[in-house]
């Protein structure tokens, strides 16, 4: 036996309380060899971490230890980075990757799984829920393919920081507990253009109530395997969704139902931050409507609903800002495709995947509402007022976030007549390019507020209760590519400081933080082509 094939030394980590429903409810792989297959009639592999050189904590996330129940003085333990770098397990850990398949860029892709995450198991939170803790990068599984398991510091980075970010903006998403490095190479070609090279392996610890995803049913059915997925229904009722009742066909459909409907909160709650997934496949979407799987994906600086950060996306665009809603649709649809032989009928399933895009629709349009700090978009004028603002938008090079900050500065009790150029100023920030502001985009955005003046006084909201509104739907900081991979550049020279203090201001993205103006900004020069601040790839 090799010696990184020897059984993981268990170390203490007091404050973790284990209760693993998934892999105590759900029947294991019989084959225990750690070699890559298919996994027939299995809900998951059990499999350990691999064994890392010399791991080192880079950073934690203080809010999601409070959850897990571990103190600051455990988090700063030996033990702790150990165990969350893979190097150790604790009392209660039942380490397995999960067997799932999905549909990559529209085409179903067979058998894919957890083929470089191993979950840990489920912890009891300070809250009494059950959160399911995973390691990203740890080694190989019987799912890794042709790959190695690891996961390397820059892709880690962006899981970590953009994780959290996301869970302060008030979007849905699975959290980030740990971030360490593994002191092994890693082996990458970043750009697939076949210079690959050496990069430091990394691990970031995850937490979410489970990392169920529409593929982990999809598998089940497009092997005719209908016993497991029944079980694996009946499971996901029992422990994620008991509110619905007992396991039956019509509570299946009540399950499809919600998740549908999260899912289309949390698109709507993407396309008010700017967030575009970048690979949004069947296996990256969550059953608890969370943002997962934190890839090539972006932020919008300069509004473009074309827009999608991933190279391998480029030439058909499927996964581009504007598509994300039609794509959880039809991701959705793969999903209710997948539960038909449990539901034993097709009608109720479709009539809940048809209000899929009305609930999308009527969240947009609520948050929209409160971007413009408007009481609702039900009448025309203010039905006109979005389509046209959009209009403007793709007019000039104008960055989304800074727009609608700044739009809470342009002052609403302006008569929409004697608006002048001095009315639209607080806007010029958003602009790219300073001769769109003072030249021929000028007359369509004067215009444009004027109409928003009339609307806005339509609407009658208090100035201050209108800030207040829009404060808390158009957030100051994101986490702009390009800063993303200044934290990234810095950590390759051994310094993790970036990557905190984005941490620290990202957990307050709607305050106004003055010291860090300069985070707010839009994207410099230098990063407009530069990789991982406009393209990235899903080699991670
Ligand atoms: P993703 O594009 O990250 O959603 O991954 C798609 C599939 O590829 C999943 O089954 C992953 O587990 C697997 N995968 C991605 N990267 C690796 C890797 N480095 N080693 C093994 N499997 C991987
Ligand atoms: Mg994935």
């Amino acid at each position: 036996m090799a010696l990184t094939d020897q059984p993981l030394e268990f170390v203490p980590l007091r404050g973790l309380r284990f209760d693993n429903r998934f892999s105590s409810q759900l029947s294991a792989d019989p084959e225990i060899e750690n070699t890559v297959r298919q996994v027939q009639k299995s809900f998951f592999s059990r499999v350990q971490p691999t064994r890392t050189a010399s791991p080192k904590l880079l950073a934690t996330s203080k809010e999601v230890l409070d959850i897990v129940g571990i103190s600051q003085s455990e988090a700063s333990s030996e033990y702790f980075t150990q165990v969350f770098s893979g190097n150790a397990l604790t009392d209660g850990m039942d380490p397995h990757a999960a067997c799932y398949g999905g549909h990559q860029f529209g085409n179903w892709a067979g058998q894919l799984g957890d083929g470089r995450a191993i979950n840990l198991g489920e912890v009891v939170g300070t809250e009494g829920e059950h959160l399911m803790l995973q390691l990203k990068g740890a080694g190989r599984t019987p799912y890794s393919r042709s790959g190695d398991g690891r996961a390397v510091l820059r892709s880690s980075i962006r899981e970590f920081l953009c994780s959290e970010a996301m869970f302060h903006l008030g979007v849905p998403t699975t959290r980030a507990l740990s971030l360490c490095t593994t002191g092994d190479q890693v082996m990458r070609d970043m750009f697939y253009d076949g210079n690959p090279a050496y990069e430091t392996g990394a691990v970031v610890c995850r937490v979410a109530p489970s990392f169920i995803r529409f593929g982990n049913f999809e598998i089940f059915t497009s092997r005719g395997q209908i016993d497991e997925l029944e079980k694996l229904l009946k499971f996901v009722i029992e422990n994620h969704y008991p509110h619905l009742g007992e396991p039956s066909p019509e509570t299946y459909v009540e399950f499809f139902r919600e998740v549908a409907q999260t899912t289309a909160e949390m698109i709507a709650h993407w396309q008010r931050v700017g967030y575009v997934h970048g690979v949004m496949n069947t296996d990256n979407m969550s059953i608890h409507g969370l943002t997962i799987d934190y890839g090539p994906y972006g932020w919008i600086d300069n509004y473009d609903a074309d827009w999608t950060p991933n190279t391998t996306d480029r030439a058909h665009r499927r996964y581009r800002f504007g598509n994300q809603p039609a794509v959880a649709q039809w991701n959705l649809a793969q999903l209710a495709n997948a539960l038909v032989p449990a539901v034993h009928e097709v009608d109720p399933l479709q009539t809940a995947l048809d209000a899929f895009m009305p609930t999308f629709n009527s969240y947009w349009s609520e948050m929209m509402a409160s971007k413009l700090g408007l009481s609702s978009l039900t009448n025309e004028s203010a039905k006109e007022l979005v389509t046209e603002l959009f209009t403007l938008l793709d007019s000039a090079e104008t960055d989304m976030t800074i727009f609608f900050r700044r739009l809470i500065d342009i002052d609403t009790s302006t008569d929409p007549e004697l608006a002048t150029t001095e009315t639209i100023l607080p806007l010029e920030e958003a602009y790219y390019k300073p001769s769109d502001f003072h030249g021929d985009t000028q007359g369509l955005i004067l215009n444009w507020v004027k109409r928003y003046l009339q609307v806005s006084r339509i609407s009658g909201i208090e100035a201050d209760e209108r800030a207040a509104m829009m404060k808390a739907a158009n957030p100051k900081f994101v986490l702009r590519n390009y800063l993303a991979q200044l934290a990234i550049d810095a950590a390759d020279n051994d310094d993790i400081s970036m990557t905190h203090q984005l941490l620290d201001v990202l957990r307050n993205p709607y305050d106004e933080q003055p010291d860090y103006d300069h985070w707010a900004s839009k994207r410099p020069d230098w990063a407009r082509s530069r990789p991982g601040c406009s393209m990235l790839s899903c080699s991670s």
